[in-house]
């Protein structure tokens, strides 16, 4: 068996020795989960000029902090309509947002401020220079790189590009990913099921994964128990994906026709891996297109997916730090027996900050994760103790 470390070590390998992908120009709007190809320069500052961070009065500190008197106020300046210089001895009404006035060196906000009948204005609290400020370049500094290449884009980076004027972005050209159930017990939602048959859980699964990773994917059906039908739809297939993944299949049993069908159309690596759940995964070529053989049992399929095949399609992307973030917490439970096998149980950070699992960890039990907020890791072969402290990988690293 290969340990989880030397398998991730291979499929990164394998991601980044197929070289890099095209470049595609997105709109921003469309850019969302995309993998950004050139790092992005600001050609302006942020803010670019001083303005107000309240509505208030901008004025110069020595005048409004000395001044018993109340001061006059000489221009009105809301945000978008920039003022003239700031006439010494008086105030400007200010908004937030708006151009702060040349002269004035500080905002006080007008719930600190009296204004008279005549109009003038006093002030109830001392102002210091700079403050209710929000200074040119505050943000960003003009030449400033906003956002390196590799990065995925969030939505907050769609902001920033925009604040600083970017409407269009270099990303990577996304993997098409082509995804297979298979097995002739698998039904598809809304069909009748007969004795022995299931419905199909890990196509709309892991369709739903790759698409969660930007990838365009093709939904190519199941495959039936049949060497031949394997066989024909797999070639077919290599011809319009950059990765295929089936589900099921790959173990050892003899109506598991999928490993034999790649090795004649390309070549297999068969891994037995040590994680659990998970253990038989397989690797392959078939022409251009890779090819990932998942279990078929559905957490075994989304586990090895989340672990192997996301940063494979991340890597392949251009990213450079595909590992999950995790967090170290207390376990709630004792696991004291544990798997020869790197385990992923399902569980969840309870009220005391500490991990709990779910009752079912089988691998066929699928519930136990869309139950559970994330994948606690357990050592090959270490028994834990309530209190031990383990990582914790929260769904939203994952996904
Ligand atoms: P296999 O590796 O094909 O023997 O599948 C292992 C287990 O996973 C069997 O119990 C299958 O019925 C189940 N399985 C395989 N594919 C799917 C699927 N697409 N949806 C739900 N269960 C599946
Ligand atoms: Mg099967």
């Amino acid at each position: 068996m290969k340990s989880f470390d030397e398998t991730l070590a291979m499929l990164l390998a394998a991601a980044r020795g197929r070289g890099h992908r095209p470049i595609i120009s997105l709109d921003l709007a469309d850019s969302l989960g995309r993998i950004v190809a050139q790092p992005v320069a600001s050609a302006i500052d942020v803010p670019a000029y001083d303005n107000s961070q309240m509505d208030g009065y901008a004025g110069r500190v020595a005048e409004m902090n000395l001044s018993s008197d109340p001061l006059p106020v000489s221009q009105r300046i809301p945000a978008g309509h920039p003022g003239g210089p700031l006439a010494p001895g008086t105030v400007a009404r200010i908004f937030t947002g708006a151009p702060i006035p040349q002269g004035a060196n500080a905002v006080i906000m007008q719930e600190e401020s009296v204004v008279s009948e005549d109009g003038r204005v006093r002030f109830t609290a001392p102002v210091a220079p700079g403050q209710n400020i929000r200074p040119r370049a505050g943000d960003i500094k003009q030449g400033q790189i906003v956002i390196q290449a590799g990065r995925r884009l969030s939505a907050a980076d769609l902001g920033l590009c925009a604040s600083i004027g970017v409407g269009k972005l270099e990303v990577i050209e996304p993997l098409t990913v082509g995804v297979f159930s298979s097995g002739d017990e698998i039904r598809q939602p809304g069909e009748t099921l007969a004795p022995g048959q299931i419905y199909d859980s890990n196509r709309p699964m892991i369709l739903g994964l790759a698409k969660g990773l930007g990838c365009r994917v093709i939904d190519l059906g199941c495959l039936p128990d049949h060497a031949e039908v394997t066989r024909e739809k797999l070639s077919q297939a290599a011809a319009s994906c950059d990765l295929i993944i089936t589900c099921g299949g790959v173990s050892v049993g003899e109506e598991d026709h999928i490993k034999a069908a790649v090795s004649e159309l390309g070549t297999l690596d068969l891994w037995k891996i040590a994680i659990k759940p998970g253990k038989p995964f397989a690797f392959g070529h078939i022409d251009q297109a890779v090819f990932m053989g998942l279990p078929g049992n559905p957490v075994a399929a989304w586990v090895t997916f989340v672990m192997l095949v996301r940063p494979y399609i991340l890597a392949a992307c251009g990213v450079t730090d595909t590992d999950p973030q995790g967090v170290h917490l207390p376990a709630d439970f004792d696991w004291p027996k544990p798997d020869v096998r790197q385990e992923y149980l399902r569980g969840w950070v309870n009220a005391r900050g500490c991990l709990e699992i779910h009752a079912r960890q089988n691998s066929s039990v699928l519930s136990s994760v869309t139950e559970c907020e994330g994948l606690i890791e357990i050592p090959a072969g270490v028994p834990q103790k309530r209190g031990a402290l383990l990582r914790f990988i929260p769904y939203s690293a994952l996904t």
